[in-house]
């Protein structure tokens, strides 16, 4: 009898900030893996997450969305992109249905020019009307011909499954890249430093959510419970000030939100300790990026 072939791919999730890409990867795997907001610029790094199967392994790049860089740190999230576009074995590009092009037009040429599948996803379905819909399908159809097209709606599960059927179905052959108990690339403390950055994106307006960094300096694990300890960096003296909040109210808050999301994903009690820390334009120094992971 012949033996079954087993598939593995690296399938990239690309597109315009907002659109649903950090959604999407979420539904995919079934787990909270990136953190979501209806602010720009959430998600920061390239997070992998893995789907395992027996016989097939889907390893799906979740992305920053696309942005024309103003300083150093956008520069590297947009290399994470470039990174995800070229490691891609099958490239899907999400758009929203009122969108018609990429903010990076060099990245959409390269798109056009892409050789291997591309689909092209039109979320958030649920918002539209069945002619908004059409004229979207077509309008994405003619600009890349060679793509399949497909509605999704990301926060409402709408052809999610379907969706994981057709990626597995055109995965290449190929052993599996990581171990088949491996859900994603990144160590526990990223998932910390994330939870914590999405409670303060969710709490704080203006530009704190964008001058915070968040920093675990010790992730201790027993079978009851995990300590962590983190640090909140800001770039100026105020913006502590801010974070912190009248006698420690709403850094307390952002702690409480944190843990309670920590705990859902780690299934484990956690104990969190947060200090806020001033790192002066953290976001312009080469070596600051360096230390926040932000090194290529
Ligand atoms: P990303 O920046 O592309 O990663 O987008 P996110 O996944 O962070 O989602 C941006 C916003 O769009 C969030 O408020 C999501 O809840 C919302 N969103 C994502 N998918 C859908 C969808 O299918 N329908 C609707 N109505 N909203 C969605
Ligand atoms: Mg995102």
């Amino acid at each position: 009898m012949e033996e079954k072939k087993h598939k593995s791919g690296f399938v990239s999730i690309i597109g315009n900030p907002n659109v649903g890409k950090s959604t999407l990867m979420n539904a995919l795997v079934g787990k909270e893996l990136s953190i979501i907001t209806d602010k720009v610029q959430t998600t920061r790094h390239r997070i992998l997450g893995i789907i395992n199967g027996d016989d097939f392994q889907m390893v799906l790049s979740d992305t920053p969305g696309v942005i024309k860089p103003a300083y150093e740190m956008q520069n590297s999230m947009m290399n994470f992109v470039k990174e995800a576009l070229v490691d891609a074995d099958i490239l899907v590009y999400l758009v929203s249905p009122e969108e018609l092009e990429l903010k990076d037009e060099v990245l959409f040429e390269k798109i056009k020019k892409t050789k291997g599948p591309l689909l092209i996803l039109i979320n958030k379905i649920d918002l539209i009307t069945q002619e908004e819909l059409e004229k979207s399908v077509a309008h994405w159809q003619n600009i890349f011909p060679q793509a399949s097209v497909y509605p999704i709606s990301a926060l409402r599960g709408f052809f999610i499954s379907e969706l994981l059927n057709i990626l597995i179905g055109i995965l290449p052959n190929s052993p599996a890249y990581f171990p088949k108990d491996q859900l994603t690339d990144k160590p526990e403390r990223f998932f910390v430093n994330e939870a914590i950055r999405e409670m303060i994106l969710k709490r704080y307006s203006k530009e704190i959510p964008y001058s915070v960094e968040v920093i675990t300096e010790e992730f201790i694990e027993n079978n009851k419970i995990i300590k962590i300890r983190s640090i909140i960096m800001v770039e100026r003296e105020t913006q502590k000030g801010i974070i912190i909040g009248h006698k420690g109210s709403a850094l307390k808050r952002v702690g409480i939100g944190a843990r309670k999301s920590l705990e859902k994903f780690f299934g484990k009690k956690i104990h969190l300790e947060l200090y806020v820390k001033v790192s002066k334009n953290w976001r312009s120094s080469s070596e600051q990026l360096k230390r926040f992971g932000y090194n290529n």
